[in-house]
């Protein structure tokens, strides 16, 4: 008998304990390999005073097993309590949130029967860094950051994924026609890293359009990959329309640890009676019983959950009027139908390919020459005209630098601007040498002390760079 392996489990708040002991009892006797550890996370730690929810043992039995399924959890009501799940996923590095939304007409009824997708969505990148500043009165800003290392990690995770979990197909959202340097970085990546897997279609849509075919035809979709807050709006489309909000299990994947869940919440209402839906939760642990290769335990458990629910055996969230069962005579329903597979509803198999991590692959290093063209200088102003900062501003560039242009919100309004939009106290002055011509951070130094000089107030820079002979930056509209 192979070695069982080890697993952080908690069984949360609400109904979190009903649905957890209905997934283990299922989970053991599907003849999954585990050797669960419990802890204690959530309200209970919460309202010892602990702002994370997490006691220094769970971190130490996570960082021990490195693997964690987790029933939902209560956040106290009042301020000051961090999000146990940001703060596992930011401080254990999971990068990938993987989120399949299926339909399982017509046990359940849905408007989109042959819906069966995974969003594939970035974690840790893109706005969600919640790097945020006020500039000025009118002006507040926040950061996107995509980076080349986080986008080639979640892209490949994709691919890897979709091999793994015998997918056809991997669709890349992104808003490039836009973003065209940070969406157009990660829409590179996926061009590249779909190179590498020839056995796997892709395709790609502007996120927009694309959203809006996932409501209307999800069924084209297999699995999607999409930076952070893309992947957060298509994540919850697609699990409604799938009607799965309470089926749908979850898991957020690092290099290292993964977490394993259902997408709803502890259900305060329900807790305690024994009707919860143990579905999400399984559906978390199946995808777990796959990420630790045991594959055949999980397709177990998957294809008897889909037996069961053609049955007819049904939790009262999907019965929606029908007779139903409580949670432990479905859990025992599936169980009952353990090595059975569904007939109406089409089965599933899993395979024991293993994902090949981004850390693992050896590339090139690839020599980066930068080079740096200019600066974009940025101004707090609200009393002044747009001529009067302009005149201003032709000083202070002095014989150093050429004022190019001057934007408000983006567009061009000195030299010979646009008249037309409104302007607001935030100002973007760029100043640069002349085409080829390098400028050294001192000549920068010097210029701000100018524009000080001028009694102008200079909030922040933003530096031009080349890079390998290539502009990074963009060109304001008009310029
Ligand atoms: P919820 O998902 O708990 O409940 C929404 C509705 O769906 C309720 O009517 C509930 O009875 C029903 N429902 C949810 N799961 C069900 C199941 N398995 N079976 C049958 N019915 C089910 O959302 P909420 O009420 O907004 O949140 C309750 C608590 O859960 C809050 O404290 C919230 O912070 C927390 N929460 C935790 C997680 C998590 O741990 N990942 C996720 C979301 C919400």
């Amino acid at each position: 008998m192979a070695e069982k392996r080890p697993i952080t489990v908690a069984t949360g708040d609400g109904i979190g304990p009903e649905i957890m002991e209905a997934t283990m009892h299922i989970l053991e006797k599907a003849g999954a390999e585990i050797d669960p550890e419990f802890i204690d996370v959530g309200e209970k730690v919460y309202l010892t005073g602990n702002s994370t929810g997490i006691p220094q043992e769970a971190w130490e039995s996570l960082r021990r097993t490195k693997v964690f399924l987790k029933a939902p959890i209560t956040t106290p009501q009042g301020g000051g309590y961090k999000s146990l799940n940001v703060t596992i996923r930011t401080a254990m590095g999971l990068y990938a949130n993987v989120r399949p939304c299926v339909s399982y007409s017509p046990v359940i009824e849905n408007k989109h029967p042959d819906m069966d997708l995974v969003i594939v969505r970035e974690n840790e990148e893109d706005l969600y860094a919640g790097i945020e500043h006020q500039q000025t009165p009118d002006v507040v800003q926040s950061l996107k950051l995509i980076s080349r290392p986080g986008s080639e990690r979640i892209v490949r995770y994709a691919f890897e994924y979709a091999r793994q979990n015998n997918r056809k197909k991997v669709t890349c959202l992104v808003k490039d026609n836009i973003m065209k340097l940070s969406d157009g970085l990660f829409h590179q990546v996926f061009k590249e890293i779909a190179a590498e897997y020839p056995d796997i279609e892709s395709s790609h849509y502007i996120v927009d359009i694309g959203m809006a075919r996932i409501a209307d035809t999800p069924e084209e979709f297999d699995v999607i990959v999409t930076p952070n807050l893309y992947g957060d709006i298509a994540s919850d489309i697609a699990a409604q329309i799938a009607g799965s909000v309470g089926l749908a299990g979850s898991a957020n994947i690092g290099d290292e640890i993964a977490m394993f869940e259902a997408i709803h919440g502890s259900a305060p209402d329900i807790a305690g009676k024994e009707i919860a839906n143990p579905s999400g939760l399984l559906h978390g642990a199946i995808m777990m019983l796959v990420h630790i290769g045991q594959p055949e335990a999980a397709q177990k458990v998957h294809n008897a959950w889909l037996k069961t629910i053609e049955d007819g055996v049904l939790t009262g969230d999907m019965a929606r009027g029908k007779a139903s069962v409580g949670t432990k005579e479905f859990a025992a329903a599936v169980v009952e139908r353990l090595g059975q597979s569904p007939s109406t509803l089409e089965p599933v198999t899993y395979s024991n390919k293993t994902i090949q991590k981004e850390k693992d692959i050896k590339r090139p290093k690839h020599e980066v020459k930068r080079e740096l063209d200019g600066t974009d200088v940025f101004l707090f102003n609200n009393t002044l005209t747009v001529d009067e900062i302009g005149q201003k501003l032709e000083r202070a560039a002095g014989d150093t630098f050429e004022f190019v242009m001057m934007t408000n919100r983006g567009v061009k309004v000195y030299p010979d601007g646009f008249s037309e939009t409104f302007l607001s106290d935030h100002w973007r002055c760029r100043f640069q040498k002349g085409e080829g011509k390098q400028v050294k951070q001192s000549e920068i130094r010097e210029l701000l002390s100018r524009i000080e000089d001028e009694q102008l107030d200079w909030i922040k820079l933003e530096n031009l760079y080349r890079f390998n002979g290539k502009i990074a930056y963009s060109l304001a509209q008009g310029q």
